[in-house]
């Protein structure tokens, strides 16, 4: 439960950024740099590192754990934009999209861009990522972000999503949309709800409020005409955010855990459709 995992301590993670090196260069470096290789990591039990002691995780190839608070902000593999400093669960959802080479893509709520520059990465910087967002100055932040991370697909729009036609031209070959709209934040550790909170109403007029906001996206999003498949996530732990509005908008529940994962709290949804005679089927 939530309480539960507050004491934790998170892993540093880093995701090894194959736009500009290798899983195996980034380790040598490590390596020459004075950290201690320990290999793939084969469970959650690995992941207590000590120190200057890293792992390759045991689910995504190219992120690297290492103890808590292992600090990259100075490091070169960092400022050179070699690593991105995200946690492993804002990794799953570009890793589940996984859209193919030379693929066109919308992120729609997409700075910082940290999944924008994932998605550009398993593209392998071909076809075309048209990423929005509302607010101007995280978007300036992302086109530094992308820019160091050598990402070049990328068509950044300061725009409204909810606004955005599904049936211009331009988007007439979208398959793919990656869906990470605000939300409460209520997964991140350190933006835990207070449950003794007198603000019981406020918090609950808040996440209506946020639930029918991501509810008109992830409506919004489904409206390509070529839609393959759609990931909803979010970093909250709020069903109305997660499997609320993902019912609202499908009629299904998929049911999640969040509990010992040593990731933030985290919701995914995949949404595939599938062509064929009939109507399309979710
Ligand atoms: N995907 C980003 C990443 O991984 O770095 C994080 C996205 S953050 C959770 C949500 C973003 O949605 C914010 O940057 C916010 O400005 C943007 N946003 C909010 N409402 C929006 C809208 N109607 N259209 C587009 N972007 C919106």
């Amino acid at each position: 439960s939530v309480q539960k995992l507050s004491g934790i301590q998170l892993p540093r993670y880093a995701r090894v950024n194959t736009l500009k090196t290798t899983v195996e260069d980034a380790v040598d470096y490590l390596k020459r740099d004075g950290f201690s290789y320990l290999g793939h990591a084969s469970s959650l039990k690995d992941l207590t590192l000590r120190k200057k002691d890293f792992m390759i995780d045991m689910h995504l190839p190219e992120l690297l754990v290492f103890s808590p608070k292992t600090d990259f902000h100075d490091h070169f593999l960092y400022t050179a934009g070699h690593f991105i400093l995200q946690d492993k669960a804002s990794c799953l959802p570009a890793y589940l999209l996984n859209p193919p080479v030379g693929s066109h893509l919308i992120d729609a709520c997409a700075a910082p861009g940290n999944k924008t520059s994932h998605l550009a990465a398993i593209m392998k910087n071909k076809g075309r990522l048209f990423a929005f967002d509302l607010d101007a100055k995280r978007l300036a932040t992302m086109s530094t972000l992308l820019l160091r991370a050598g990402v070049t697909c990328q068509r950044l729009a300061n725009q409204d999503f909810l606004t955005v036609d599904p049936d211009s031209q331009e988007f007439k070959d979208v398959e793919y949309v990656l869906l990470d709209p605000s939300c409460s934040g209520s997964g991140m550790v350190c933006l835990r709800d207070d449950a003794s909170s007198a603000n019981q109403d406020k918090v609950q007029a808040r996440l209506a409020s946020l639930a029918s906001f991501q509810l008109r996206c992830l409506n919004h999003g489904l409206k390509f005409p070529r839609l393959k498949r759609l990931v909803y996530s979010t970093c909250s732990v709020h069903r109305q955010e997660n499997e609320d509005v993902v019912a609202a908008c499908l009629q299904q529940n998929p049911g999640f855990s969040t509990a010992k994962t040593r990731t933030q709290g985290f919701f995914v949804a995949l949404l595939e459709k599938h062509s064929g005679a009939g109507s399309p089927r979710p």
